[in-house]
């Protein structure tokens, strides 16, 4: 890509009204932009990262025996009336719209409802199941509070999937590989060793859940951490019993802020139940579906990365999901720069190198200014002094270590 021809600018300044530092890094890069409070585009920079991180949930969930769907975003209040939902009492941050003709719909805000009715017409008998579905798919949330950019937004992608099983003892064995998985997602996005398998509450599906907290400052959850274990209670569970039930002494926990990233559910027949999901068991009766449910938010942890992979001058994607590998810059306007940066450049990208070149006709201090900000892992800077040494010079952004290496080098990175 020449940065020349990119649809979106960087800026310096922060935007007024963010305050979180995610949102205003990626605002002043140009990867999302701010439609109002909560709600976000995503440009081109910014796609790139996002779709690189969904490829490795989607990955990691394809690993596991996941198989893909597309759900609705428009609900049937039907389904939801079933499930006890569909109040605004029972769900407080739900958005619903009206037909023409009055009736109410929905914009999902999760989606156990509509999964469970439509395996109702796949999952018939015990050679049926296991199954596990899963999606990207848009959801709607009226939260209450937006401040934390990317993190917590009103409309977002998440990853959610659903198993369908047969007992106690085929779920239970699903969920801790998801479990697996899921550690394997943040380790993969750069998130690995901050982030604690965390015990939760189960909210109104079950007595527990797992959440996946990432420690940071910005983060909104309390959690304690058991280092040793490397295992972590968040505040609203952190009571005797429960420390007692898991084996974990108080001693042994350091409080901690946190970013939840992920949680997974144990279902039970909650929804199998109150929508009439059932299969045929080997003597033919009729059993409730074990389920579970497992989600992951890839916009939450995009800013999640920002927030901890930066410095004062930017972004430091790691390489698994920087929009580029190498940010190639030309420096000056003299002919043999542009003709040997444009040389490079090709070279790079016919060996299926990712590069976004600046050509752009501007000083060195404002394009070292942007790279900064945009955060690519590698930086090659092709000016007079390097053609003259044949070599080019290269800058890692994690640690600002710089070296002059050829462009057979450049390739083998
Ligand atoms: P929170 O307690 O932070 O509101 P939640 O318990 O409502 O999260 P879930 O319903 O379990 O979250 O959603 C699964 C995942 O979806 C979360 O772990 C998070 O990664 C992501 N997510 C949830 N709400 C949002 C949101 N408003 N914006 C972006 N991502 C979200
Ligand atoms: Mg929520």
């Amino acid at each position: 890509m020449h940065q020349s021809q990119l649809f979106t600018k960087t800026r310096r300044e922060d935007p007024s009204d963010e305050t979180s530092k995610n949102a205003k890094l990626l605002i002043r890069g140009g990867f999302v932009h701010k439609e109002m409070a909560g709600v976000y585009d995503y440009l081109p920079l910014g796609l790139r990262v996002f779709n690189k991180i969904v490829g490795i949930i989607r990955e990691e969930m394809n690993a596991i025996g996941g198989q893909e769907v597309v759900l609705s975003t428009l609900q049937d209040p039907e389904l939801w009336k079933k499930s006890g939902r569909w109040s605004d009492e029972a769900v407080d941050n739900w958005f619903k719209t009206k037909l023409k003709n009055d009736a109410e719909l929905g914009l999902g805000f999760t989606h156990e409802e509509p999964l469970t009715n439509l395996a109702r017409s796949h999952i018939v008998s015990y050679k049926d199941l296991p199954r596990y579905v899963y999606q990207f798919q848009t959801k709607f949330r009226n939260e209450l509070r937006a401040k934390s950019g990317i993190m917590r937004t009103r409309e977002f992608v998440m990853k959610d999937m659903y198993s369908f099983s047969r007992s106690e003892e085929e779920f239970r064995q699903f969920y801790e590989e998801c479990a697996v998985a899921y550690m394997n997602i943040f380790k993969r996005v750069g998130l690995g060793g901050i982030t604690y398998r965390t015990f939760a509450s189960g909210g109104s599906f079950s007595k527990f859940s797992d959440e996946f907290q990432t420690v940071s400052e910005a983060g909104e959850d309390h959690i304690y951490i058991d280092d040793k274990k490397r295992i972590a209670v968040n505040k609203e569970v952190y009571k005797d019993e429960v420390l007692k039930d898991l084996g974990i002494k108080k001693n042994d926990l350091r409080e901690a802020k946190a970013i939840e990233v992920g949680n997974i559910f144990p279902l039970g027949t909650r929804f199998s139940e109150a929508l009439g999901l059932t299969y045929k068991d080997e003597n033919g009766k009729q059993m409730p579906v074990i389920m579970g449910s497992y989600g992951i938010g890839p916009g939450r942890l995009m800013g999640t990365v920002v927030e901890i992979l930066s410095d004062e001058k930017g972004i430091i994607w790691p390489e698994s999901i920087a929009p580029y590998k190498i940010h190639l810059l030309s420096l000056g306007t003299e002919k043999k720069v542009i003709s040997a940066a444009d040389g490079l450049y090709k070279t790079l990208t016919k060996a299926g190198v990712e590069v976004l070149y600046d050509d752009r006709d501007l000083r060195a201090g404002e394009k070292f200014a942007d790279a900064d900000l945009l955060g690519i892992p590698y930086r090659a800077v092709v000016s007079t002094k390097t053609i003259a040494e044949d070599k080019i010079e290269l800058t890692e952004r994690k640690t600002g270590h710089t070296s002059k290496v050829t462009a057979k080098e450049l390739l083998s990175l």
